[in-house]
């Protein structure tokens, strides 16, 4: 079985489910008392917040770099890292390793393809919604990206930074982020709903939603656990 380097912290709240998740699929697929071979380096979100508010996304890279390296020397076969917003500084970090990382999109992108679906709502971080290096993984595939009107942008930034990054899980959140989706759906006549944070589907599940949801912890998580098992 290869070593899985996983990159958390980001925050601690959905790493946990990463760790569970891709455990649960190991024993999934390969039985008996198998479980992952995990090398975690869990940051200090407090240091990532800030580079990202104060806009210093090469320091907030080279920071993570350090953090590969690392996760290289410790064995690791390839890497993971369990963000959507991080993976603005992609291409730095896979740069400084020699090891491949696999991107969130992937797995997301398999299963679009398989579903046939080219509309998308997008949910995640004003940087994950705003910019361009999310969206792109997606557009540059032929997917169609919506994303909310800028006062939901900043309020499921909120949302994400001011509450599920702390821990906090309150059902008054849970139901703006379902009118924002319903809202989508009447006006934008959406295939289903891409939640690009990893925070997010600790709040919203499925049966909650009519349409589908592409929760990116758990399928980058699976897709991971997947890749460990392949020679
Ligand atoms: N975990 C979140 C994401 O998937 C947000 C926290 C972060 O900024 O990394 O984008």
């Amino acid at each position: 079985m290869k070593t899985i380097g996983l990159i958390g912290g980001m925050s601690w709240e959905s790493t946990a489910e990463y760790y569970k998740i891709i455990n649960q699929e190991i024993k999934e697929l390969a039985g008996g008392f198998h479980s992952a071979q995990i090398v975690l380096y869990s940051v200090d979100f407090d240091v990532i917040e800030k580079f990202q508010s104060e806009n210093k996304w090469d320091e907030a890279g080279n920071f993570l770099c350090q953090v590969a390296q690392n996760l290289e020397r410790a064995g690791a076969d390839f890497i993971v890292i369990a963000t959507n917003t991080m993976h603005k500084v992609f291409s730095q970090i896979q740069k400084s390793v020699s090891i491949p990382l696999i991107h969130i999109t992937e797995p997301v992108l398999v299963q679009l393809k398989e579903l046939n679906l080219n509309k998308l709502l997008l949910l995640g971080t004003k940087y994950t919604m705003e910019q361009t290096f999310y969206k792109d993984e997606y557009i540059k595939n032929g997917i169609n990206i919506v994303i909310p009107w800028q006062e939901e942008i900043d309020l499921v930034n909120d949302i994400i930074y001011n509450e599920l990054c702390l821990g906090k899980f309150l059902h008054s959140s849970e139901s703006m982020l379902i009118n924002i989706i319903n809202k989508a759906v009447e006006q934008e006549n959406i295939q289903g709903v891409i939640l690009g944070c990893t925070e997010l589907e600790l709040l919203l599940q499925q049966d909650q939603i009519q349409l589908p949801l592409f929760k990116t912890a758990e399928l980058h998580a699976k897709y991971a656990a997947k890749q460990a098992l392949i020679n």
